[in-house]
């Protein structure tokens, strides 16, 4: 696998090496049958232990479903990062290890031998979760040709990859701005409350940067469509019935969907795809808060793009050819600049949250909108 000028990784062929058996194409999830359509029960739910759900990037469901397998004795695959803050694909044998994977990283994740390891341990009897985006899913369950019963496959509804490339460009940028190497980053930090998207990141300074996708250029670059892959415009894997146990994502909506008021700590959505995921939902359940709701009313209210790809910005490329050679920062300045108006707005936010007024604030700015 090698990097693009954007920084996203594909396979390289080498021709002098390559014995024409066209394997790669067959395993290759494009093109093979989508998913059979099937119902889909939904849920909202929430883990019942505060602390893991303020670290999660909703509402938990993956550590309890994940620390459920590694009390079987099993283990998760899923992403966090490597010493150099790449975001990668790891496996955890313990609860103590599922703390990394918390939290959505808005980059492709590199996956490495993954695929390979899971293969040889799932021949070896163990049992095995993999969470990953839908490609991700699909390209492991086509590479094992069958799926074996040891293994269970989550995924998400994903909005789009930005490129390996680009978050190393950030991670150096912040490294230089702070003088210190970053030693941790959350996407969607719980600092505002759920709804608002939050970055945190630390450093080995002992300093943290916290910003929204207004300020923060990376943010920025995922929210408004400027980064993500290519394919990612056009995806294949967008439908309602996946090939994957159990899909999981936000619910933003938890109070048009529930009519119940919402205190902006975060649930989660859940579609459950098979009979397995079925199963390893109900030996979890007694650790969630469960909320039964239709399919189709999550998919309505939260989950759009379980079925539709993002628009790619007009500017993407452009966005892209600039950060080849510039920090992303510059970059961003030069494609959509981040106004002195949006650091002030993201000031005035702080104090507000200080204040505890933030969701008063936004009450009254919907209020407004409405009545323009
Ligand atoms: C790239 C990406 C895009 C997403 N887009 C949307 C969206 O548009 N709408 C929506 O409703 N939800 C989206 N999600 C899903 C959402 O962010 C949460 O994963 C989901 O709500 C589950 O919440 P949780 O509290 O259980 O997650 P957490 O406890 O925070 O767990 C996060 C899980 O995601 C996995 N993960 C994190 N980063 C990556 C990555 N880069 N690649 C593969 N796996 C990863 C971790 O291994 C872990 O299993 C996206 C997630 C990612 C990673």
């Amino acid at each position: 696998m090698a990097p693009d000028a954007e920084g996203f990784l594909y396979p390289q062929i080498l021709a002098d090496k390559c014995v024409d058996c066209g394997l790669c194409e067959k395993v290759c999830p494009i093109g093979k049958p989508k998913a059979e359509k099937k119902d889909v029960q939904g849920y909202i739910v929430r883990y019942y232990d505060a602390a893991i759900v303020e670290h999660s990037t909703s509402g938990g469901v993956f550590t309890a479903l994940a620390s459920h397998v590694i009390g079987q004795g099993g283990a998760v695959y899923g992403t966090g990062y490597d010493a150099n803050m790449r975001v990668v694909c790891k496996k955890a044998t313990t609860v103590e290890e599922l703390a990394e994977m918390r939290g959505s990283k808005f980059v492709q994740s590199h996956l490495g031998d993954t695929f390979r390891r899971i293969k040889r341990e799932l021949a070896e009897g163990k049992k095995l979760l993999f969470v990953g985006t839908p490609c991700q899913v699909e390209g492991l369950l086509s590479y094992l040709r069958k799926k074996p019963d040891n293994l269970i496959c989550i995924d998400f509804v994903c909005r789009g990859v930005p490129s390996p490339g680009l978050w190393a460009n950030y991670v150096q940028m912040m490294e230089k701005k702070f003088g210190s190497k970053m030693v941790g980053a959350r996407f969607k930090h719980k600092t505002y409350g759920y709804h608002a998207t939050t970055m945190k990141v630390d450093f080995e300074n002992g300093k943290s940067w916290y910003g929204s996708g207004r300020v923060d250029p990376m943010m920025k670059a995922f929210v408004s469509e400027l980064a993500s892959r290519p394919s990612c415009g056009a995806c294949n894997f967008k439908q309602l019935g996946r090939k994957s146990d159990i899909t999981m994502f936000d619910c933003y909506e938890f109070t048009s969907v529930t009519g119940m008021p919402d205190d902006n700590k975060g649930y989660s959505s859940v579609l459950i795809q098979s009979e397995q995921g079925a199963e390893l939902f109900e030996a979890v359940r007694d650790r969630l808060t469960v909320i039964p709701a239709q399919a189709d009313q999550l998919v309505k209210a939260n989950g759009i793009m379980v079925y539709r790809s993002a628009k790619p910005n007009p500017k993407r490329e452009q966005f892209y050819r600039l950060a080849q050679s510039e920090p992303i920062d510059v970059a961003m300045e030069k494609t959509s600049p981040i106004t002195a108006k949006d650091h002030a707005i993201e000031k005035v936010k702080g104090v507000l949250h200080k204040a505890g007024l933030v969701q008063l604030a936004k009450k009254m700015k919907k209020k407004i909108k409405r009545s323009l």
